[in-house]
C-alpha cells in the first residue's frame, strides 16, 4: 500500500474550506479507485442527514458532505439569519457516520463574484412550494449545480423529505445531461412520525405535539385515496380542516400529486404522493408520503 492508499483507506473526516482543497481531496480518493457520493446539506445535522451518508456508504461511495447555508434560496422574510448553525456538532456527526470529506465554504468561496448565471427549472416548480417561495428553487438548482461542478461526484444523495426539491434536481440533471446519478433517500422520522428537520428545533413543546398531526393527516389521506378510492380534493380538504382545528395557523397546501410531474391529481391511478406545507407559529413545516 503506498502513502496515498493508506491516506484514503483510513477513517477520518477531512474538513475542507476551499474548492481547490475539495477537488484535491476528491482526486486522492479517485486515484485510489474510489467513487464519490456527495451529500449537500445546510448543516444543523440530524439522523435524516446521517442516513444520506449511510446511503452513500451502502453503495460503496466515499461520502463527501457539504455544509453551506445558501443565502440565495431564502426569501427576504425567511429564516436565513436565524437558521441553526452548529459546525462542530455537525463535523462530529459526520465523522461518526463514516463521512470522509466535508466541504464547508464561506459565502465568498461559494460566490466569489456577482452571480450572472442561474439555473431555473420550470414545470415541477410551478406548484406546491414554488408560488410560496419565489426564487427558492432557482437558488437551490444553482447552488446544487455549483456543488456538483465543484465535487464532480458519481452520485448525489438527497432526501425525499424535500420531495419537490428532489424532483427539481432530478429534472435539472436529466435536462442538462449532468454526469451524476441522483439517489433519493427515504424520510427519517421521529418515533411518533414527525419528519426530522433542522427547523423542528424552532418548535415550542406544545407546537411539537401539534406538529405530529401532519403525519397523521397525510396518512389518513393516503389511505382514503389509494387505489383510486376517495376524491383527492375531498380527502385533502377534510385533512386541512383537521390541521387548522389542531392548531396549525395556515395550510399553504395539502395536495395529492403525481410522483414525477408533481401535478395535482383528483383520482390516484399510478405513483402518487400526499404532500403538505403548513405554518405553526413561526415555523413552516413540509412533509410528504407515498400513496399506497
Ligand atoms: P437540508 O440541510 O435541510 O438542506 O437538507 C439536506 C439534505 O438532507 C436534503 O437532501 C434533505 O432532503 C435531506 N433531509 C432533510 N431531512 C431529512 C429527513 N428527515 N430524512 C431524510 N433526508 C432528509
Amino acid at each position: 500500500m503506498n502513502d496515498k492508499d493508506s491516506q484514503t483507506r483510513e477513517r477520518g473526516l477531512a474538513v475542507v474550506r476551499t474548492v481547490a482543497e475539495l477537488r484535491k481531496a476528491v482526486a486522492a480518493f479517485r486515484a485510489a479507485g474510489r467513487t464519490i457520493g456527495l451529500v449537500p446539506t445546510m448543516g444543523a445535522l440530524h439522523e435524516g442527514h446521517v442516513s444520506l451518508v449511510a446511503g452513500a456508504l451502502a453503495r460503496g461511495d466515499v461520502p463527501a458532505a457539504s455544509i453551506f447555508v445558501n443565502p440565495t434560496q431564502f426569501g427576504p422574510n425567511e429564516d436565513f439569519a436565524a437558521y441553526p448553525r452548529d459546525e462542530a456538532g455537525d463535523f462530529a456527526k459526520l465523522e461518526a457516520a463514516g463521512c470522509r470529506i466535508v466541504f464547508a465554504p464561506d459565502k465568498d468561496e461559494m460566490y466569489p463574484t456577482p452571480m450572472l448565471t442561474t439555473v431555473k427549472v420550470t414545470g415541477v416548480t410551478d406548484g406546491l412550494c414554488g408560488p410560496f417561495r419565489p426564487g427558492h428553487f432557482e437558488g437551490v438548482a444553482t447552488v446544487v449545480t455549483k456543488l456538483l461542478m465543484m465535487a464532480m461526484p458519481d452520485r448525489g444523495y438527497f432526501g425525499e423529505k424535500d420531495f419537490q426539491q428532489l424532483q427539481v434536481i432530478k429534472t435539472m440533471v436529466r435536462d442538462l445531461a449532468m454526469p451524476v446519478e441522483i439517489v433519493g433517500m427515504p424520510t427519517v422520522r421521529e418515533p411518533d412520525g414527525l419528519a426530522m428537520s433542522s427547523r423542528n428545533r424552532y418548535l415550542a413543546a406544545a407546537e411539537r405535539e401539534t406538529a405530529l398531526r401532519l403525519y397523521r393527516e397525510m396518512t389518513a389521506v393516503a389511505l382514503a385515496v389509494r387505489g383510486g378510492g376517495a376524491s383527492c380534493t375531498e380527502a385533502t380538504a377534510a385533512a386541512s380542516v383537521a390541521l387548522l382545528a389542531a392548531g396549525f395557523d395556515k395550510v399553504e397546501y395539502l395536495t395529492v400529486v403525481d410522483a414525477e410531474s408533481l401535478r395535482p391529481l383528483e383520482k390516484v391511478a399510478g405513483p402518487a404522493r400526499v404532500i403538505v406545507a403548513a405554518r405553526l407559529g413561526r415555523t413552516r413545516l413540509i412533509d410528504n408520503i407515498a400513496v399506497g
